[in-house]
């Protein structure tokens, strides 16, 4: 391996130099060691697991929960010149995909799960090499994180037959908890884990509670140009929203939702991607896998479903560094609907679904600094203040949001 993985960084996909903890967790994996790594969305995850794989000898499995993702990193990763393949249930061509394996021709094998526990692909894969298993969205593997898929367990009887194949565990978005369960369940060391930073200090934060939503979502519009996503919880309100926003700004607006024509979403989404003032009125269904650096706001007309996925969706904002706000919208009712669901949920989730809420619901009604908040939920220790949060940039009355702050997390 005489190879320095700078030097493949640039040759394969001309980027100078590593971001942030990149470097770190690739040299652990080339040194053959098991890593938790925790990185924000955007950090560049992907390619901690695709350079070692083209370095390593043999080929990395990788596990990702969703068809539709794995299609986008391989054609990612085949623009790149890296030899990759994915074994799903839509794909045609598996036994070409099972050949290549053992002809030593791929660096990467995109999985679901649930595949990791069928003898045919344990036999697959003891006739061949394997270099690595990396397990993206390893926060899906624990019952405590906000997304758990029950097959996810079905990877450690896999893992442990190879005990000396290093795994690689990504996610953006554990919380202390959620950590040591993955670290856990997939067989990580505790001092296999690596957490980049979180914070996104170009990001404006600004919570408020709602009045008229319609109204305070086209102002925002009106004071933020360029090009924003607006999150709406229903898919008919994505489509309302929409109406009503293009009538309100005169801006070019669109809706995105699941059930829409999958034409029409395919080009709402390209065009919001190639445009610079378009606002989208979207689902929660809208942002995976969407690479758009320039977004210059994200509007939430309700509450997210945790603090987790504020995070990731507020985080869709502002990735090419410059300035971005993200400003959330929220009533009373949708504290008593996320509580009247979590009544629905089995028993043995509560708990957790409960302490998820009230941590949003502090977030929600701080009067101090809304980032500081934020990080702390991901084991930062951040200053009083930031200065770039709406608390932080125009204090509000303390006596006020206590009286709320009692009167919705309390019930
Ligand atoms: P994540 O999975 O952590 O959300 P991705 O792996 O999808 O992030 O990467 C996000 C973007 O960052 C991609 O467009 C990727 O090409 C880019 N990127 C990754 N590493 C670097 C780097 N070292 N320098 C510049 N851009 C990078
Ligand atoms: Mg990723």
């Amino acid at each position: 391996m005489a190879a320095d993985p700078v030097s493949v960084l640039q040759k394969l996909w001309g980027f100078p130099d590593f971001r942030g903890v990149q470097r770190q967790v690739v040299d652990r994996v080339l040194a053959g060691q098991s890593t938790l790594a925790v990185m924000p969305t955007g950090a560049g995850k992907s390619l901690t697991y695709q350079l070692p794989a083209t370095m390593l000898d043999g080929t990395a499995i990788v596990v990702s929960p969703l068809i539709a993702l794995m299609h986008d990193q391989l054609r990612a990763a085949e623009a790149v010149g890296i030899r990759a393949a994915t074994l799903t249930s839509v794909d045609e061509n598996k036994a070409e995909t099972r050949g290549r394996f053992l002809d030593g021709e791929l660096d990467l094998l995109y999985i679901a799960p649930e595949r990791a526990s069928t003898a045919d692909f344990r036999d697959l894969l003891e006739r061949g090499r394997v270099a690595l298993f990396a397990i993206d969205e390893a926060h899906c593997v624990s019952e405590w994180g906000h997304d758990f898929r029950p097959d996810y367990r079905l990877l450690r009887p896999l893992l442990d037959r190879y005990p000396d194949v290093p795994r690689l565990a990504l996610t953006a978005t554990a919380d202390a908890h959620t950590r040591a369960d993955i670290l856990d369940q997939l067989g990580i060391p505790e001092d296999g884990m690596i957490v980049a930073g979180f914070d996104r200090p170009n990001i404006r934060y600004a919570i408020s509670p709602k009045d008229n939503t319609t109204r305070q979502i086209a102002d925002l519009i009106r004071d933020t140009p360029g090009a924003g996503i607006v999150y709406v919880q229903s898919r008919a309100g994505t489509e309302r929203m929409a109406d009503s926003l293009r009538t309100a700004t005169g801006r070019p607006v669109r809706a995105y939702h699941a059930g829409l024509d999958p034409e029409v979403r395919r080009r709402n989404q390209a065009d919001f991607v190639a445009s610079e003032d378009m606002v989208i009125c979207a689902t929660v269904a809208f942002g995976m896998g969407i690479d758009k650096p320039d977004v210059r706001f994200v509007a939430h007309a309700g509450l997210p479903k945790s603090i987790e996925a504020y995070y990731q969706e507020t985080g869709r904002a502002g990735r090419d560094g410059d300035p971005a706000v993200a400003h959330l919208f929220w009533g009373a009712e949708d504290f008593a609907r996320a509580r009247q669901r979590i009544g629905e949920v089995e028993p043995a989730r509560q708990p957790g679904e409960r302490q998820r809420l009230n941590a949003l619901g502090a977030l929600a009604e701080t009067a101090g600094c809304r980032r500081r908040i934020l990080l702390a939920h991901f084991g930062e220790h951040p200053p009083q203040s930031c200065g770039n949060c709406d608390n932080c940039l125009s204090p509000p009355d303390a006596i006020d949001a206590t009286e709320t702050a009692r009167k919705y997390l309390s019930a």
